[in-house]
């Protein structure tokens, strides 16, 4: 994200009396210590979001988020969902797991998985099951999500499309250093942070692939009983 790119929000963002929606673009002006970007909107307003309020047009997130966005409004559904209330608390007074967001990446991630797992069912089961998906484990509901959609075998990141960062292994969300906790000895610029979901790792089959290729050619030849050159080659002509 430079200045002179052009970004649209996936956060709601209030600045100097105008408000600006997830969805609505703009063009980077300038970039400010401390995490904040100076953007004018095509609108002509200028808004101040930080890197995890906005993504590139057309990216994965983007259409990820839109699909969302526009399922919840055709549906008339609003952009929260109640969180689970604690068992424990008779009254009902505090709650168990807060709100559910349906305005965040995890949720259209959820709701994406389901909706492509079962296109033939109604939009809104899929709703209620990517609120059910963040209710019971949050952002790590997407893992269990995709490993039951697969039938509850453990699901391999490297040669499955991670559905929360996309196979790039780094947290979607650019959170800082704060947020998730890091020591403060990690602290330093550029480091970055893994996607909870598949604990970091890279979407690659085809390198991953031949890796595992060679790996089983070793194997065998280990397996093979050892045979004169001459036998040797003829059993491999054979295969
Ligand atoms: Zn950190
Ligand atoms: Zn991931």
């Amino acid at each position: 994200m430079l200045v002179g790119a052009r970004i649209e929000l996936t956060a709601r963002i209030d600045a100097l009396g105008s408000t600006a929606h997830p969805g609505e673009q703009g063009v980077i002006q300038e970039i400010h210590a401390g995490g904040h970007y100076t953007v004018r909107m095509d609108n002509g307003h200028t808004q101040f979001p930080r890197r995890n309020e906005m993504t590139s047009p057309g990216s994965r997130d983007a259409q990820l988020l839109g699909r969302a966005r526009a399922a919840l409004a055709q549906l008339g559904e609003g952009p929260t969902a109640p969180g689970r209330p604690d068992g424990s608390d008779l009254n009902g007074w505090s709650t168990g797991t807060p709100e559910i967001d349906r305005t965040t990446l995890a949720w259209a991630a959820a709701f994406t998985l389901l909706t492509d797992h079962q296109p033939d069912a109604r939009p809104l089961a899929h709703v209620a099951g990517a609120d059910a998906v963040l209710r019971e484990e949050g952002v790590r509901g997407i893992a269990t999500l995709q490993s039951n959609l697969a039938g509850g075998a453990p699901v391999d990141h490297r040669f499955t499309r991670c559905a929360y960062c996309g196979g790039h292994g780094e947290d979607p969300t650019f959170p800082t250093c704060e947020e998730r906790g890091c020591l403060p000895k990690y602290e330093f610029v550029g480091h970055d942070h893994g996607c909870p979901v598949c604990g970091g790792e890279m979407w690659e089959p085809d390198w991953y692939g031949e890796q595992q290729i060679r790996y089983c050619d070793g194997l065998l030849a280990d397996a093979l009983p050892p045979a004169p050159p001459g036998r040797l080659v003829r059993l491999l002509r054979r295969a």
